[in-house]
């Protein structure tokens, strides 16, 4: 299943192609800019999040795709990469996968010119390999 975490880091990666979020109950689309602050998640993305989470996701899309946030944090579904683009994307964890990914419609992507969207660093992680690298 897909835990909050990956949905986030799904999330962040398409807000950084310039995909929105359609908010529940017509409270429109949100798509945080920055994304990120530093190594963390910016406010602009926690406020997105918290609006998501008003509904715990229900009704709300990225943009493109079929499955509400909500849907994807049930066990039904897993998060894994685009063979196209290697981006994020939803997969049914049985049966077979019926949606695209949701750069299907962006033409200009993949392109390679720009920066790949990346995961927020997570800095427990690099303290970790720090420890590590201090103790060898
Ligand atoms: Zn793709």
């Amino acid at each position: 299943m897909a835990s909050q975490e990956q949905v986030r880091n799904f999330l962040a990666h398409w807000f950084q192609l310039g995909k929105p979020v359609v908010v529940a109950e017509s409270r429109g689309e949100c798509l945080p800019s920055p994304v990120f602050q530093g190594e963390k998640y910016s406010s602009s993305f926690e406020n997105c999040w918290r609006k998501i989470m008003v509904t715990r996701g229900r009704d709300c899309y990225l943009s493109g795709t079929n499955q509400s946030i909500a849907e994807l944090l049930l066990p039904a579904w897993d998060v894994t990469d685009c063979a196209r683009c290697d981006m994020p994307i939803v997969l049914p964890t049985a049966g077979m996968m019926t949606d695209l990914c949701p750069c299907n419609d962006l033409d200009t992507w993949p392109n390679t010119d720009v920066p790949t969207p990346r995961p927020a660093v997570d800095s427990r992680d690099r303290l970790g390999s720090l420890q590590q690298r201090l103790g060898q």
